[in-house]
């Protein structure tokens, strides 16, 4: 399948939430930064890119989508009931980029910083919802190249070679360590599965404010370790 763009993806951010978020209800900071958003809202354009991709073959630790080889065990194991999956990267936009340059004091920087997030993550959600509602996909999960040792961020290259080429079609470029800019973008793969996965049940950090599930000590070495013969 050719590669999606989607360019009207929804920004919904509340409002109350973002200065709570900043310590910054009913304070003149806190006015501040609602003029920095409407001034944020009035240029950001966030775009995705995804496709819908089919799985060729499978090894132990590693699966093959249309060619390219994604070394994971990880990966694997979590694909092992699927055929298709859906790379993809969103970006809160070049835009944004250049808004967020333009913004003077450090304060004020941080705050743009923390707008551009809210962004992101507003459109990643409306991006979800409706790839999961474009093609019926129930229950899903994600995996991004990166972020754990298993999957290392070197595989982003081949991520985007799946996907064509996202710099042209949404404006991210990936930096030859990896690194997508504009920075407030996301990657990685999703796929339909009947088994509760995220990445952060496998990852030992302390103190991460992303954590979106507890870490479990167990769950490799139960679900994933490879039994040797
Ligand atoms: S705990 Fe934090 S660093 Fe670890 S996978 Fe989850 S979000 Fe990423």
């Amino acid at each position: 399948m050719e590669p999606v763009v989607i360019d009207d993806l929804k920004v919904d951010i509340h409002r109350g939430g973002l200065l709570r978020t900043l310590r910054a209800e009913d304070t003149d900071d806190g006015r501040q930064i609602l003029a920095l958003l409407d001034s944020a809202l009035g240029v950001s354009s966030p775009k995705a890119i995804y496709k819908e991709a089919f799985i060729d073959a499978r090894g132990d630790d590693y699966v093959v989508v249309e060619g390219i080889e994604f070394k994971s065990r990880i990966l694997r194991i979590n694909l092992d009931g699927a055929h298709r999956v859906f790379p993809y990267v969103v970006t809160a936009g070049r835009e944004l980029d250049v808004w967020s340059f333009a913004v003077t004091g450090m304060l004020e920087q941080y705050w743009a910083d923390k707008i551009k997030e809210a962004v992101l993550h507003s459109a990643f959600r409306d991006f979800t919802s409706r790839l999961i509602a474009t093609y019926s996909l129930g229950t899903t999960a994600v995996m991004n190249p990166g972020s754990l040792d298993d999957w290392p961020i070197s595989e982003q290259k081949k991520l985007f070679q799946l996907l064509g080429d996202p710099t042209a079609a949404i404006g991210v470029e990936l930096t030859d360590s990896y690194l997508m800019i504009p920075t407030k973008s996301v990657s990685g793969i999703r796929f339909a599965t009947q088994t509760t996965y995220e990445n952060c049940q496998l990852c030992p950090r302390e103190n991460c404010p992303g954590r979106r599930a507890p870490y479990d000590p167990l769950l490799y070495e139960n679900r994933y370790k490879a039994i040797s013969s």
